[in-house]
C-alpha cells in the first residue's frame, strides 16, 4: 500500500508519507502555483471562480441550476456545464501546464453535476445530434473529455494521471455520466474521495472499498479520508481512533492506497502525533486486518522516530 497526504496549503513535504497531493485548484476555484516535489489535485467542473465570472456557464436542470444553494442536489460548490467549450479548452491547457510543473495530476469533478444535468441549450443540441440515449450521450461526453485530458498528462507531459470519482459504486453512470470501464484504460489509478466528519460506522466504508475493488478490477484504488478541513472546529472532526480503525478496515478490504486530508502540513503532523499516541487502539487493531491492516500499523510505527 501507498500512503499520501492531501492538503489545501502545504508549505513543505510531510516526512513519513510516500507522496503529497496538493490541492492546487480545489472546487472553490482558487489557483495556487504547483510544487515540483508534490502531486497536483485539480477540480475541473466544480469551480466557484469560473461560475462567478461566467454565470451563464452554470449547469442546468429541471430542478434548477447547480448553484451550491440548490438543495435539490448534493452540490457543495458551483458546478459548470460539462460541455462548456471555453472552460474545457482552458482546463486542458492548465492541466498540462500543472502536470509539467509537478509530479502528476489527480482530478476531481470530471463529470456532470448530478442526475438530470445538463439541459442548457448547447447540451440539448449536442444530445439531439448524437443520436444516443440521454445516459449514453452523457457517458460519451465524460469519456471523450477524459481521453483528451489523459493524453495531455500521460502522453505529452509524461506524468502520472489519476482520475477521481465520487463514492457511489452503483449509480455513478446515471447521476454523473461516469462509466468506470471507459475510464480504466485512461487512468493510471483511481481516487475515491470518502470524506466524512466522522467514521463512527466503519462497516460502510469497508463495504465501499470492496465494491470499488470489484468494479475497478486491475486499476489501483486510492481512498481519501477526512482529518480536518479549512475552518473546522476540531471537536467536529473524526477522532484519531476512528481514522486508524477505518484505515485498517479499508486496508483489509483491499484498498491500494490511503490519503489523509488536512488544510496544512502542521495539522498533518499533529495527526501523526495523535496516531502515535493511540497505543491501545493500535494494539487492538493488530488482530483486525492481517497483513494489509498491519501495513497501516507499520506506517504509524514508522512515524515514531520522526517526533
Ligand atoms: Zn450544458
Amino acid at each position: 500500500m501507498k500512503f499520501g497526504t492531501y492538503m489545501f496549503i502545504p508549505k513543505k513535504r510531510v516526512p513519513g508519507f510516500d507522496y503529497d497531493l496538493f490541492r492546487v485548484k480545489p472546487e472553490v476555484g482558487r489557483r495556487m502555483p504547483p510544487k515540483a516535489d508534490m502531486h497536483s489535485n485539480i477540480a475541473i467542473f466544480g469551480d466557484n471562480v469560473a461560475a462567478r465570472n461566467h454565470p451563464d456557464w452554470i449547469s442546468q436542470s429541471e430542478l434548477g441550476p447547480a448553484w451550491r444553494t440548490n438543495d435539490n442536489f448534493n452540490v457543495r460548490w458551483e458546478v459548470l456545464c460539462q460541455t462548456q467549450p471555453e472552460h474545457r479548452a482552458e482546463q486542458l491547457d492548465y492541466i498540462e501546464d500543472v502536470a509539467r510543473k509537478s509530479q502528476g495530476i489527480w482530478l476531481n469533478s470530471i463529470h456532470f453535476a448530478e442526475h438530470g444535468h445538463c439541459i442548457c441549450p448547447r447540451c440539448k443540441e449536442l444530445h439531439a445530434k448524437s443520436g444516443l440515449s440521454w445516459y449514453e450521450w452523457r457517458r460519451k461526453e465524460v469519456t471523450d473529455y477524459m481521453a483528451q485530458v489523459s493524453d495531455r498528462v500521460r502522453n505529452r507531459a509524461k506524468k502520472k494521471f489519476v482520475i477521481g470519482v465520487l463514492p457511489d459504486p452503483v449509480t455513478n453512470y446515471e447521476r454523473f455520466g461516469v462509466n468506470f470501464d471507459d475510464l480504466a484504460p485512461l487512468t493510471d489509478e483511481f481516487l475515491v474521495v470518502m470524506f466524512s466528519k466522522n467514521y463512527a460506522t466503519p462497516w460502510y466504508w469497508e463495504m465501499l472499498v470492496r465494491n470499488f475493488k470489484k468494479l475497478f478490477k486491475d486499476v489501483k484504488l486510492n481512498c481519501a479520508l477526512y482529518v480536518i478541513g479549512p475552518g473546522d472546529d476540531p471537536k467536529e472532526t473524526p477522532t484519531t481512533k476512528e481514522l486508524l480503525t477505518v484505515s485498517v478496515r479499508m486496508a483489509r478490504a483491499g484498498t491500494d492506497g490511503i490519503l489523509y486530508l488536512t488544510e496544512n502540513d502542521e495539522q498533518m503532523q499533529e495527526f501523526q502525533k495523535k496516531a502515535i499516541a493511540e497505543k491501545d487502539t493500535r494494539e487492538r487493531l493488530k488482530s483486525y486486518g492481517g497483513k494489509a491492516g498491519q501495513e497501516v500499523l507499520d506506517l504509524v510505527s514508522s512515524w515514531e522516530k520522526l517526533f
